[in-house]
């Protein structure tokens, strides 16, 4: 991706001009760089501005809240249903889940 420094809209590696604007993108990234290293990784935002360990721990975080609807679900239901041994082995699951995904 290559962000338009005009207009800032995000425009494929291959694209010579911007789409929203048309300003020239390669210009200043193919004065050092030949024509056919335009996918290099040398941008450390190359991830659609996200960074990779920002990417990661908000996978982590989702994760964490999907523990947590999960295990919200089992309480409810046990209070609703007035039965308390499932509760026990989701707790165990997801504690054990949660000690593996820290380690
Ligand atoms: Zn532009």
């Amino acid at each position: 991706m290559i962000t338009c420094t005009k207009c800032g809209t995000r425009n494929a590696d291959n694209t010579l001009a911007c789409a929203r604007c048309g300003n020239k993108l390669q210009s200043s990234r193919r004065a050092t760089a030949g024509p056919d290293t335009g996918t290099a990784p040398l941008e450390p935002f190359r991830h659609q501005g996200v960074s990779p360990d920002l990417l990661r721990s908000l996978k982590r975080m989702l994760e964490a809240w999907a523990y947590v609807l999960i295990l919200g679900s089992v309480a409810a239901a046990c209070i609703v249903y007035r039965i308390w041994w499932p509760l026990y082995p989701t707790v165990a699951l997801i504690a054990l889940l949660l000690w593996l995904r820290r380690v």
